[in-house]
Protein backbone atom coordinates (compact mmCIF):
# COMPACT_ATOMS: atom_id res chain seq x y z
CA UNK A 1 0.00 0.00 0.00
CA UNK A 2 1.15 3.53 -0.82
CA UNK A 3 2.64 4.99 2.47
CA UNK A 4 3.68 8.59 3.43
CA UNK A 5 5.85 9.57 6.11
CA UNK A 6 5.15 13.31 7.99
CA UNK A 7 5.88 14.89 11.17
CA UNK A 8 2.35 15.89 11.98
CA UNK A 9 -0.97 14.70 10.44
CA UNK A 10 -3.85 17.08 10.53
CA UNK A 11 -7.05 16.18 10.08
CA UNK A 12 -9.37 18.71 8.51
CA UNK A 13 -9.03 21.60 6.67
CA UNK A 14 -11.14 24.04 8.43
CA UNK A 15 -9.87 26.92 10.30
CA UNK A 16 -8.47 24.80 13.19
CA UNK A 17 -6.92 22.60 10.57
CA UNK A 18 -5.61 25.56 8.74
CA UNK A 19 -3.86 27.62 11.71
CA UNK A 20 -2.07 24.38 12.98
CA UNK A 21 -1.23 23.86 9.44
CA UNK A 22 0.63 27.15 8.92
CA UNK A 23 1.53 27.17 12.00
CA UNK A 24 3.75 23.46 11.42
CA UNK A 25 4.90 24.68 8.45
CA UNK A 26 6.34 28.44 9.19
CA UNK A 27 8.54 26.11 11.70
CA UNK A 28 9.96 24.04 9.12
CA UNK A 29 7.73 21.04 10.08
CA UNK A 30 6.43 18.52 7.65
CA UNK A 31 2.58 18.64 7.92
CA UNK A 32 -0.20 16.91 5.69
CA UNK A 33 -3.85 18.00 5.79
CA UNK A 34 -6.26 15.44 4.84
CA UNK A 35 -9.68 16.56 4.49
CA UNK A 36 -12.78 14.23 3.25
CA UNK A 37 -14.62 16.98 1.60
CA UNK A 38 -13.51 18.97 -1.69
CA UNK A 39 -13.68 22.73 -1.16
CA UNK A 40 -15.90 25.14 -1.34
CA UNK A 41 -17.85 23.12 1.29
CA UNK A 42 -20.54 24.16 3.19
CA UNK A 43 -20.45 24.37 7.11
CA UNK A 44 -22.40 26.94 9.63
CA UNK A 45 -20.46 28.87 12.25
CA UNK A 46 -20.60 32.01 9.40
CA UNK A 47 -19.72 34.66 13.20
CA UNK A 48 -16.51 35.07 14.27
CA UNK A 49 -14.78 36.85 17.09
CA UNK A 50 -12.01 39.64 17.40
CA UNK A 51 -10.33 37.52 19.25
CA UNK A 52 -9.61 34.64 16.79
CA UNK A 53 -8.27 37.90 14.35
CA UNK A 54 -5.25 37.17 17.03
CA UNK A 55 -4.48 33.55 15.73
CA UNK A 56 -4.80 34.70 11.58
CA UNK A 57 -2.39 37.35 12.17
CA UNK A 58 -0.02 35.30 14.08
CA UNK A 59 0.38 32.09 11.68
CA UNK A 60 0.33 34.27 8.02
CA UNK A 61 -3.36 34.11 7.40
CA UNK A 62 -4.59 37.64 7.98
CA UNK A 63 -4.33 39.04 4.36
CA UNK A 64 -5.75 36.28 2.82
CA UNK A 65 -9.18 36.64 4.53
CA UNK A 66 -9.13 40.39 4.77
CA UNK A 67 -8.78 40.37 0.70
CA UNK A 68 -11.91 38.51 0.69
CA UNK A 69 -13.71 41.99 2.03
CA UNK A 70 -16.10 39.71 3.81
CA UNK A 71 -18.60 41.92 6.05
CA UNK A 72 -17.10 43.49 9.14
CA UNK A 73 -18.37 42.65 12.54
CA UNK A 74 -17.94 45.62 15.02
CA UNK A 75 -20.15 43.97 17.60
CA UNK A 76 -23.45 42.22 18.08
CA UNK A 77 -26.79 43.41 18.74
CA UNK A 78 -29.15 41.46 20.97
CA UNK A 79 -32.97 42.56 20.65
CA UNK A 80 -35.91 40.95 22.91
CA UNK A 81 -39.14 42.48 21.38
CA UNK A 82 -38.98 46.61 21.75
CA UNK A 83 -35.97 46.04 23.68
CA UNK A 84 -32.33 46.19 22.58
CA UNK A 85 -28.57 45.63 23.69
CA UNK A 86 -26.12 46.82 21.32
CA UNK A 87 -22.17 45.92 21.71
CA UNK A 88 -19.60 47.52 20.75
CA UNK A 89 -16.14 45.61 20.75
CA UNK A 90 -14.22 48.92 20.73
CA UNK A 91 -15.99 49.62 24.51
CA UNK A 92 -14.57 46.57 25.92
CA UNK A 93 -12.45 46.01 29.09
CA UNK A 94 -9.69 43.58 27.77
CA UNK A 95 -7.35 45.49 25.04
CA UNK A 96 -7.48 43.57 21.65
CA UNK A 97 -9.25 43.52 18.85
CA UNK A 98 -12.28 45.42 18.04
CA UNK A 99 -13.59 43.74 14.62
CA UNK A 100 -13.72 40.78 12.73
CA UNK A 101 -16.19 39.34 10.13
CA UNK A 102 -19.09 37.43 9.40
CA UNK A 103 -18.80 35.39 6.28
CA UNK A 104 -19.89 32.47 4.36
CA UNK A 105 -17.64 29.57 5.64
CA UNK A 106 -17.56 28.08 2.27
CA UNK A 107 -15.60 30.56 1.14
CA UNK A 108 -14.02 31.85 4.42
CA UNK A 109 -12.84 28.44 4.86
CA UNK A 110 -11.75 27.95 1.00
CA UNK A 111 -9.47 31.26 0.91
CA UNK A 112 -7.84 29.70 4.17
CA UNK A 113 -6.92 26.27 2.41
CA UNK A 114 -5.99 28.12 -0.65
CA UNK A 115 -3.91 30.37 1.52
CA UNK A 116 -2.21 27.04 2.96
CA UNK A 117 -1.95 25.38 0.00
CA UNK A 118 -0.27 28.68 -1.66
CA UNK A 119 2.48 28.91 1.31
CA UNK A 120 3.39 24.92 0.61
CA UNK A 121 0.86 22.63 2.78
CA UNK A 122 -0.02 19.88 0.99
CA UNK A 123 -3.74 19.15 1.57
CA UNK A 124 -5.31 15.50 0.33
CA UNK A 125 -8.56 16.73 -0.27
CA UNK A 126 -11.47 13.85 -0.80
CA UNK A 127 -9.62 11.41 1.32
CA UNK A 128 -10.78 10.85 4.73
CA UNK A 129 -9.35 9.18 7.76
CA UNK A 130 -10.93 5.49 8.37
CA UNK A 131 -8.13 4.07 11.26
CA UNK A 132 -5.40 5.14 13.05
CA UNK A 133 -3.23 2.90 15.19
CA UNK A 134 -0.55 4.19 17.82
CA UNK A 135 3.02 2.90 18.47
CA UNK A 136 3.68 5.17 21.76
CA UNK A 137 3.75 8.83 20.06
CA UNK A 138 3.91 7.23 16.37
CA UNK A 139 1.06 6.35 14.30
CA UNK A 140 0.02 4.78 11.63
CA UNK A 141 -3.00 6.44 9.68
CA UNK A 142 -5.34 4.66 7.15
CA UNK A 143 -7.18 7.18 4.83
CA UNK A 144 -9.20 6.58 1.88
CA UNK A 145 -10.59 8.26 -0.71
CA UNK A 146 -14.01 7.83 -2.85
CA UNK A 147 -12.77 5.45 -5.25
CA UNK A 148 -12.00 2.76 -2.40
CA UNK A 149 -8.22 3.77 -3.17
CA UNK A 150 -6.75 3.49 0.33
CA UNK A 151 -3.06 5.08 2.37
CA UNK A 152 -1.14 5.02 4.98
CA UNK A 153 0.64 7.93 6.81
CA UNK A 154 2.73 7.50 9.14
CA UNK A 155 3.25 10.72 11.63
CA UNK A 156 4.89 11.31 14.57
CA UNK A 157 2.15 13.52 15.79
CA UNK A 158 -1.31 13.62 14.96
CA UNK A 159 -3.82 16.83 15.29
CA UNK A 160 -7.53 16.24 15.00
CA UNK A 161 -9.37 19.19 13.57
CA UNK A 162 -11.96 17.24 12.10
CA UNK A 163 -14.96 19.02 13.23
CA UNK A 164 -18.51 17.53 13.55
CA UNK A 165 -16.40 14.30 12.05
CA UNK A 166 -14.66 13.84 15.65
CA UNK A 167 -12.53 11.38 13.64
CA UNK A 168 -10.41 10.44 16.89
CA UNK A 169 -13.52 10.91 19.31
CA UNK A 170 -14.87 8.36 17.47
CA UNK A 171 -12.03 6.42 16.69
CA UNK A 172 -11.05 6.19 20.12
CA UNK A 173 -14.15 6.29 22.21
CA UNK A 174 -13.53 9.55 23.49
CA UNK A 175 -17.09 10.87 23.65
CA UNK A 176 -19.18 12.12 26.73
CA UNK A 177 -22.27 13.40 27.13
CA UNK A 178 -22.10 17.53 27.14
CA UNK A 179 -23.18 19.07 30.59
CA UNK A 180 -25.82 21.48 28.57
CA UNK A 181 -29.25 21.22 27.96
CA UNK A 182 -30.34 19.62 24.73
CA UNK A 183 -30.35 22.44 21.80
CA UNK A 184 -30.55 22.09 18.16
CA UNK A 185 -30.89 24.23 15.54
CA UNK A 186 -32.16 24.91 12.05
CA UNK A 187 -30.78 27.31 9.71
CA UNK A 188 -30.47 28.28 5.78
CA UNK A 189 -28.90 31.22 3.86
CA UNK A 190 -31.36 33.80 2.09
CA UNK A 191 -30.87 36.36 -0.71
CA UNK A 192 -31.68 39.39 1.52
CA UNK A 193 -33.63 41.26 -1.33
CA UNK A 194 -35.44 43.50 1.32
CA UNK A 195 -32.14 44.25 3.02
CA UNK A 196 -32.68 47.95 4.38
CA UNK A 197 -29.81 50.46 3.80
CA UNK A 198 -27.54 51.48 6.41
CA UNK A 199 -26.37 49.70 10.17
CA UNK A 200 -29.77 48.10 10.30
CA UNK A 201 -29.50 45.65 7.42
CA UNK A 202 -25.49 44.61 7.84
CA UNK A 203 -25.86 44.13 12.04
CA UNK A 204 -25.36 40.78 13.02
CA UNK A 205 -28.33 40.33 15.26
CA UNK A 206 -29.81 37.83 17.80
CA UNK A 207 -33.27 38.33 18.38
CA UNK A 208 -34.67 36.43 21.14
CA UNK A 209 -38.06 35.34 19.78
CA UNK A 210 -39.50 32.95 22.97
CA UNK A 211 -38.24 31.85 26.42
CA UNK A 212 -35.00 30.17 24.97
CA UNK A 213 -35.72 30.37 21.63
CA UNK A 214 -33.52 33.03 19.27
CA UNK A 215 -33.17 33.99 15.89
CA UNK A 216 -29.54 34.51 14.69
CA UNK A 217 -29.36 37.37 11.38
CA UNK A 218 -25.99 37.14 9.84
CA UNK A 219 -25.72 39.73 7.02
CA UNK A 220 -22.76 38.57 4.47
CA UNK A 221 -21.03 41.59 2.37
CA UNK A 222 -22.69 39.09 -0.70
CA UNK A 223 -26.27 40.65 -0.54
CA UNK A 224 -27.06 36.97 1.33
CA UNK A 225 -27.95 36.82 5.19
CA UNK A 226 -27.83 33.31 7.31
CA UNK A 227 -30.58 32.85 9.12
CA UNK A 228 -30.58 30.58 11.92
CA UNK A 229 -33.32 29.72 15.04
CA UNK A 230 -31.87 27.80 17.94
CA UNK A 231 -34.08 26.29 20.67
CA UNK A 232 -35.01 23.32 23.10
CA UNK A 233 -34.85 20.40 20.95
CA UNK A 234 -38.39 19.72 22.24
CA UNK A 235 -38.91 23.08 20.21
CA UNK A 236 -37.74 22.52 17.45
CA UNK A 237 -39.28 18.76 17.16
CA UNK A 238 -42.82 20.21 17.82
CA UNK A 239 -43.05 21.87 13.99
CA UNK A 240 -44.15 19.26 11.25
CA UNK A 241 -43.43 19.62 7.77
CA UNK A 242 -40.44 19.03 5.86
CA UNK A 243 -37.52 21.77 6.82
CA UNK A 244 -38.58 24.32 4.35
CA UNK A 245 -41.99 24.51 6.17
CA UNK A 246 -41.07 24.69 9.45
CA UNK A 247 -38.05 27.22 9.28
CA UNK A 248 -40.89 29.36 7.38
CA UNK A 249 -43.18 29.04 10.50
CA UNK A 250 -40.96 29.52 12.96
CA UNK A 251 -39.52 32.88 11.15
CA UNK A 252 -43.20 34.30 11.91
CA UNK A 253 -42.35 34.21 16.01
CA UNK A 254 -39.62 37.09 15.22
CA UNK A 255 -41.82 40.61 15.38
CA UNK A 256 -38.45 42.59 14.18
CA UNK A 257 -37.68 40.18 11.36
CA UNK A 258 -40.26 38.93 9.94
CA UNK A 259 -41.75 41.81 7.05
CA UNK A 260 -38.02 41.43 6.00
CA UNK A 261 -37.78 37.59 5.52
CA UNK A 262 -41.48 36.62 4.89
CA UNK A 263 -40.93 36.74 1.12
CA UNK A 264 -37.22 35.22 0.58
CA UNK A 265 -36.29 32.37 -1.18
CA UNK A 266 -34.18 29.98 0.54
CA UNK A 267 -30.47 29.51 -0.73
CA UNK A 268 -30.89 25.70 0.55
CA UNK A 269 -33.52 23.65 2.08
CA UNK A 270 -32.57 24.55 5.96
CA UNK A 271 -30.58 22.21 7.42
CA UNK A 272 -31.21 21.17 11.18
CA UNK A 273 -28.86 20.00 13.69
CA UNK A 274 -29.67 18.04 16.43
CA UNK A 275 -28.53 17.97 20.33
CA UNK A 276 -25.37 20.10 18.81
CA UNK A 277 -23.56 20.32 21.97
CA UNK A 278 -20.70 17.83 22.33
CA UNK A 279 -17.81 16.71 24.80
CA UNK A 280 -14.72 14.68 25.21
CA UNK A 281 -13.26 12.68 28.39
CA UNK A 282 -10.02 13.67 27.13
CA UNK A 283 -8.16 16.60 24.94
CA UNK A 284 -4.84 14.53 24.11
CA UNK A 285 -3.31 11.24 24.40
CA UNK A 286 0.18 10.01 23.59
CA UNK A 287 0.73 11.27 19.63
CA UNK A 288 -2.29 13.52 19.08
CA UNK A 289 -4.36 16.36 20.08
CA UNK A 290 -7.99 17.36 19.78
CA UNK A 291 -8.40 21.19 18.43
CA UNK A 292 -11.84 22.78 17.57
CA UNK A 293 -15.66 21.33 17.32
CA UNK A 294 -13.59 17.36 17.28
CA UNK A 295 -13.31 18.80 21.00
CA UNK A 296 -15.72 20.14 22.35
CA UNK A 297 -18.75 22.31 21.54
CA UNK A 298 -21.01 24.19 23.59
CA UNK A 299 -23.62 26.44 21.79
CA UNK A 300 -23.83 28.97 19.12
CA UNK A 301 -25.49 31.94 21.09
CA UNK A 302 -22.01 34.08 21.45
CA UNK A 303 -19.97 32.38 18.42
CA UNK A 304 -17.44 31.11 20.01
CA UNK A 305 -16.64 27.95 18.10
CA UNK A 306 -14.71 29.42 15.30
CA UNK A 307 -12.32 31.04 18.38
CA UNK A 308 -11.86 28.20 20.30
CA UNK A 309 -10.97 26.40 17.03
CA UNK A 310 -8.55 28.66 15.86
CA UNK A 311 -7.18 29.17 20.18
CA UNK A 312 -7.05 26.10 20.94
CA UNK A 313 -5.22 24.76 17.52
CA UNK A 314 -2.14 27.57 17.65
CA UNK A 315 -1.57 26.55 21.33
CA UNK A 316 -1.82 22.39 20.44
CA UNK A 317 0.56 23.40 17.33
CA UNK A 318 2.88 25.28 19.44
CA UNK A 319 2.88 21.99 21.98
CA UNK A 320 3.92 19.64 19.18
CA UNK A 321 6.30 21.89 17.96
CA UNK A 322 8.14 21.58 21.19
CA UNK A 323 7.73 18.41 21.80
CA UNK A 324 9.18 17.08 18.19
CA UNK A 325 11.87 19.11 19.30
CA UNK A 326 12.52 16.90 21.91
CA UNK A 327 11.00 19.47 24.50
CA UNK A 328 8.70 18.03 27.60
CA UNK A 329 5.24 19.25 27.18
CA UNK A 330 2.97 18.97 30.14
CA UNK A 331 -0.19 18.38 28.22
CA UNK A 332 -2.49 18.38 31.03
CA UNK A 333 -1.69 21.85 32.44
CA UNK A 334 -0.51 23.66 29.11
CA UNK A 335 -3.05 22.52 26.54
CA UNK A 336 -6.65 20.86 28.96
CA UNK A 337 -6.19 23.18 31.76
CA UNK A 338 -5.37 26.39 29.45
CA UNK A 339 -8.24 25.33 27.61
CA UNK A 340 -10.84 24.13 29.95
CA UNK A 341 -10.40 28.09 31.50
CA UNK A 342 -12.08 29.51 28.14
CA UNK A 343 -14.21 26.86 27.59
CA UNK A 344 -15.84 26.77 31.62
CA UNK A 345 -16.17 30.80 31.04
CA UNK A 346 -18.00 30.08 27.69
CA UNK A 347 -19.88 27.32 29.42
CA UNK A 348 -21.53 29.61 32.36
CA UNK A 349 -22.87 32.36 30.10
CA UNK A 350 -24.37 29.85 27.99
CA UNK A 351 -26.28 28.41 30.77
CA UNK A 352 -26.54 31.84 32.17
CA UNK A 353 -28.22 32.87 28.88
CA UNK A 354 -30.69 30.12 28.82
CA UNK A 355 -31.50 30.95 32.50
CA UNK A 356 -32.07 34.45 31.31
CA UNK A 357 -29.74 36.14 33.88
CA UNK A 358 -27.74 37.14 30.97
CA UNK A 359 -30.64 38.42 29.55
CA UNK A 360 -31.72 40.49 32.68
CA UNK A 361 -28.35 42.34 32.67
CA UNK A 362 -28.57 42.80 28.70
CA UNK A 363 -31.48 44.62 29.30
CA UNK A 364 -31.76 46.43 32.39
CA UNK A 365 -31.75 50.36 32.35
CA UNK A 366 -29.98 52.26 32.66
CA UNK A 367 -26.88 50.62 31.36
CA UNK A 368 -24.13 50.08 33.57
CA UNK A 369 -20.94 50.87 31.75
CA UNK A 370 -18.38 49.50 33.78
CA UNK A 371 -20.18 46.02 33.67
CA UNK A 372 -21.01 46.06 30.05
CA UNK A 373 -17.09 46.04 28.83
CA UNK A 374 -16.46 43.50 31.05
CA UNK A 375 -19.27 41.24 29.53
CA UNK A 376 -18.51 42.77 25.90
CA UNK A 377 -14.57 41.83 26.47
CA UNK A 378 -16.25 37.91 26.87
CA UNK A 379 -18.14 38.80 24.02
CA UNK A 380 -15.03 39.21 22.13
CA UNK A 381 -13.84 36.07 22.83
CA UNK A 382 -11.04 37.30 25.89
CA UNK A 383 -12.19 34.99 28.21
CA UNK A 384 -8.47 34.37 29.37
CA UNK A 385 -8.29 37.96 30.76
CA UNK A 386 -8.49 37.26 34.71
CA UNK A 387 -7.74 40.48 35.78
CA UNK A 388 -11.68 41.05 34.11
CA UNK A 389 -14.02 39.55 37.17
CA UNK A 390 -16.42 38.58 34.68
CA UNK A 391 -14.19 36.22 33.51
CA UNK A 392 -12.51 35.16 36.99
CA UNK A 393 -15.72 35.07 38.94
CA UNK A 394 -17.87 34.14 35.85
CA UNK A 395 -19.38 31.52 37.61
CA UNK A 396 -21.11 34.43 40.30
CA UNK A 397 -20.77 37.41 38.82
CA UNK A 398 -23.36 36.87 36.05
CA UNK A 399 -25.81 35.15 38.53
CA UNK A 400 -25.34 37.70 41.91
CA UNK A 401 -25.63 40.98 39.13
CA UNK A 402 -29.00 39.48 37.91
CA UNK A 403 -29.82 38.74 41.82
CA UNK A 404 -29.41 42.52 42.26
CA UNK A 405 -31.10 43.81 39.57
CA UNK A 406 -34.50 41.66 40.39
CA UNK A 407 -34.66 41.97 44.19
CA UNK A 408 -34.32 45.74 42.88
CA UNK A 409 -37.07 45.64 40.94
CA UNK A 410 -39.00 44.29 43.54
CA UNK A 411 -38.39 46.87 46.09
CA UNK A 412 -41.61 48.21 47.21
P1 LIG B 1 -14.80 22.44 10.78
O1 LIG B 1 -14.88 23.81 10.30
O2 LIG B 1 -16.06 21.66 10.93
O3 LIG B 1 -13.79 21.64 9.86
C1 LIG B 1 -13.57 20.26 10.02
C2 LIG B 1 -13.16 19.66 8.70
O4 LIG B 1 -12.81 18.28 8.93
C3 LIG B 1 -14.28 19.64 7.68
O5 LIG B 1 -13.88 20.33 6.51
C4 LIG B 1 -14.55 18.17 7.43
O6 LIG B 1 -14.89 17.89 6.08
C5 LIG B 1 -13.24 17.52 7.81
N1 LIG B 1 -13.39 16.11 8.20
C6 LIG B 1 -14.39 15.56 8.92
N2 LIG B 1 -14.21 14.23 9.02
C7 LIG B 1 -13.08 13.94 8.37
C8 LIG B 1 -12.37 12.72 8.10
N3 LIG B 1 -12.82 11.53 8.53
N4 LIG B 1 -11.21 12.79 7.40
C9 LIG B 1 -10.75 13.97 6.91
N5 LIG B 1 -11.40 15.15 7.11
C10 LIG B 1 -12.54 15.13 7.85
N6 LIG B 1 -19.05 29.07 15.37
C11 LIG B 1 -18.74 30.38 15.30
O7 LIG B 1 -17.58 30.75 15.52
N7 LIG B 1 -19.69 31.30 14.96
C12 LIG B 1 -20.98 30.96 14.74
O8 LIG B 1 -21.80 31.81 14.42
C13 LIG B 1 -21.34 29.59 14.85
N8 LIG B 1 -22.60 29.18 14.62
C14 LIG B 1 -22.92 27.84 14.75
C15 LIG B 1 -24.25 27.44 14.61
C16 LIG B 1 -24.60 26.10 14.80
C17 LIG B 1 -26.03 25.67 14.68
C18 LIG B 1 -23.59 25.16 15.12
C19 LIG B 1 -23.95 23.73 15.35
C20 LIG B 1 -22.28 25.55 15.24
C21 LIG B 1 -21.92 26.89 15.07
N9 LIG B 1 -20.60 27.33 15.22
C22 LIG B 1 -20.31 28.66 15.17
C23 LIG B 1 -19.52 26.38 15.47
C24 LIG B 1 -18.66 26.19 14.23
O9 LIG B 1 -19.41 25.50 13.25
C25 LIG B 1 -17.43 25.35 14.58
O10 LIG B 1 -16.98 25.68 15.85
C26 LIG B 1 -16.28 25.56 13.63
O11 LIG B 1 -16.65 25.27 12.32
C27 LIG B 1 -15.13 24.68 14.08
O12 LIG B 1 -14.08 24.71 13.15
P2 LIG B 1 -13.17 23.42 12.98
O13 LIG B 1 -12.03 23.85 12.13
O14 LIG B 1 -12.91 22.82 14.31
O15 LIG B 1 -14.10 22.37 12.22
Amino acid sequence: MNTENVDVLIIGAGPSGCVSAAYLHKKGLSVLVVEKSKFPRFVIGESLLPKSMEHFKEVGLFDCLDAMNFEKKRGARFIRGEEVCLFDFSKKYTEGWDWTWQAPRADFDKALADEIVRKGVPIAFEWAVTDIEFDGTNSKTTIKNESGEEKIINAKHVIDSSGYGRVLPRLLDLDKPSTLPKHSSIFTHVIDTNRPEGTEGTLITFDIVKPQVWLWVIPFSNGKTSLGIVGPTEFIESYKGNTSEMFSEMLKLSTHYYDRFKDVDFEFDPICIKNYSKSVTQLYGDGYVLTGNSSEFLDPVFSSGVAFATESSLLAAKLVERQLKGESVDWENEYTNYIKKGVNVFSTYVKEWYTENLQTLFFHRPENPDVKEKICAVLAGYVWDETNPFVKKHDRAVSSMAHLIDMEKNLP
